[in-house]
């Protein structure tokens, strides 16, 4: 089995059977291989580097339902808020001084944030510090949409497929959701020079070794520059709150294949993948991570963008986030880089 990890770091690539196989085995000889040419493949391309994101979730307003996530439309218990233009800036000014070469505005669908809002902000932001990149991540919008905050100054958009099999999707998703056109807007993405983000939940409900198979075709096909994935962790007001989360241990190995079938994209260690394990970020880091994403969303409403339970690192003002972090990485041989890191 150890021989299937090494036809994977040599060709970047298995049969969907190769595949599965790696994907069940308990075998811890093959784990600890696959942690190893992952690290030797990272470096390789990005030596012991880390690249820092500031994360600023701009709004826990959504207008979609999805099933798993605890700020969709349907839990009236949920609390919401939006970040205003000021706020906004605020937080960049803060990460900037803080080390943040890159500002993710992230949030639910909210139609507050039209392209009127967003694109004077946007430039306004890239004005003011022209040596950092602006990724997006707030869903699906039209291609017009897409189009005007590319032309605004944004770098990059994030937006995970979640289930690249319809068979799958349709059980996360209302109905009112569509697989083809999330795919679409990816490609839309790509085509307008985006750098592009994907990604799916590790161990969602219903989630099959041939779902997780499908998922990693789908990535080849749209080749992202970035690819995040995290364990599924349930939220108690959602329709999945009995469900088990998804686990570190299928998390790691999932990164470890994501990282030699493609060597030189950027993989975040997730905030979720240290909440389902105190080390996790730092064991995501040791399989082939290279990117953090730290909060610099205020305090007053971190808890507040509450997609899962227990979610860590919702207390920390961002300078205590942006430190931890530091330790961290440190401690687990990386390093951290003041850069904007794009994807070489
Ligand atoms: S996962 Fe995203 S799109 Fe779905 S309900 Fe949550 S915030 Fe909205």
């Amino acid at each position: 089995m150890t021989g299937l990890v090494e036809k994977l770091y040599i060709t970047s690539d298995l049969t969907d059977n190769e595949l599965r196989e790696l994907i069940n085995t308990n075998d811890i000889a093959v784990s600890e291989l696959l942690r190893k040419r992952a690290d030797e493949a990272r470096q390789q391309s990005y030596q012991k580097k880390v690249f820092l994101r500031g994360l600023i979730e701009v709004s826990s307003y959504c207008r979609n339902n999805c099933l798993y996530c605890g700020i969709r439309r349907g839990n009236p218990e949920a609390e919401r808020y939006r970040l205003s233009r000021e706020d906004i800036l605020k937080c960049c000014e803060n990460g900037y001084e803080l080390g943040f070469r890159t500002f993710v505005m992230q949030g639910g669908e909210d139609a507050f944030f039209t392209d009127d809002f967003l694109c004077p902000l946007i430039t306004e932001i890239k004005e003011k510090y022209p040596d950092c990149a602006i990724t997006l991540s707030l869903g699906e919008r039209s291609y017009e949409s897409y189009k005007r905050l590319k032309e605004a100054g944004t770098d990059r958009y994030l937006l995970r497929h979640e289930a690249a099999a319809q068979e799958l999707y349709s059980k996360l998703h209302p109905k009112d959701m569509i697989l083809e056109n999330r795919k679409k807007c990816l490609f839309q993405l790509k085509e307008l020079g985006y750098q592009v983000g994907a990604g799916f939940m590790v161990g969602a409900p219903f989630q099959t070794v041939e779902h997780i198979i499908a998922d990693l075709r789908f990535l080849q096909e749209l080749k992202p520059q970035m690819i995040g994935i995290g364990p599924f962790i349930p939220h108690h007001n959602t329709p999945f709150s009995e469900e088990k989360g998804g686990t570190l241990e299928l998390t790691l190995k999932l990164l470890g294949i994501l990282r030699l079938m493609f060597p030189k994209v950027l993989l975040p260690a997730t905030t979720a993948l240290g909440t389902v394990a105190s080390n996790g970020r730092e064991l995501g880091l040791q399989t082939g991570c290279n990117v953090v994403m730290p909060n610099l969303s205020p305090v007053m409403v971190r808890k507040k963008y509450d997609l899962y339970d227990n979610k860590i690192c919702t207390g920390e003002e961002a300078a205590e986030c942006r430190n931890c972090l530091q330790k961290r990485i440190s401690a687990a041989g990386y390093e951290v880089v003041s850069e904007r890191g794009d994807c070489i």
